[in-house]
């Protein structure tokens, strides 16, 4: 695919022209799909990648214990970034950046996983039906998440409700299962972004 810069299909099928009883293991045949959706390279910031890596832990680890610690994105009030943060409506906690929300509506690359969604919901890019951010696991969750199934998500802080998770999957407002479901209440966190301001030097 690489090499010859072939999609997953295109390759499948050149490979079924030599070899015409060749059978790809359906799991694999989705691995490549990634990879090309990646451009056949491994991003691991990428949030297609982090959806599948995720959706493994719970075929992993069926307990949901001793999953790997990177699984969970850092904690956004203890580090600083030029990223905009998500915090609590309530009492400002910082709870997750930009760039932990895994967006079911993200475009095209989604689109490739589109033949395994149950139809209905809106068309990729349209979120104005969400009423919840799907981020991956931040570290202040780890207490609430590891050896639970499902359950809320309260604020580190305040304990005010966040949200929920299931390890197994959840449906948004719009329609689509998620899965695995780790959801914030739009209407429970505020948007921050930070001006910078080196740029308007
Ligand atoms: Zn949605
Ligand atoms: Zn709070």
């Amino acid at each position: 695919m690489k090499t010859h810069k072939l999609s997953a299909q295109e390759a499948y099928t050149k490979l079924q022209h030599i070899k015409p009883d060749v059978k790809m293991n359906e799991e694999f045949l989705d691995q490549l799909t990634l990879y090309e959706a990646m451009n056949c390279e491994l991003d691991t910031s990428s949030v297609l990648y982090k959806q599948f890596r995720l959706k493994k832990v719970t075929e992993k680890y069926p307990e949901l214990k001793n999953v790997p610690r990177d699984v969970f994105a850092a904690d956004p009030a203890q580090s600083h970034s030029a990223e905009a943060v998500y915090r609590c409506r309530k009492c400002r906690r910082t709870l997750f950046r930009y760039s932990s929300i895994l967006s079911h509506c993200v475009g095209s690359g989604a689109a490739a996983f589109s033949h395994k969604r149950p139809s209905g919901g809106p068309p990729a890019g349209d979120q104005s039906q969400c009423t919840s951010y799907f981020i991956e696991p931040v570290q202040w969750m780890e207490e609430a998440l590891l050896g639970v199934m499902d359950g809320q998500l309260l604020c580190p802080k305040c304990s005010s409700k966040l949200g929920s998770f299931n390890w197994y999957g959840e449906q948004c407002s719009c329609g689509r299962w998620v899965t695995p479901a780790f959801q914030m209440h739009k209407n429970r966190v505020d948007e921050i972004k930070h001006i910078n301001i080196a740029a308007l030097k």
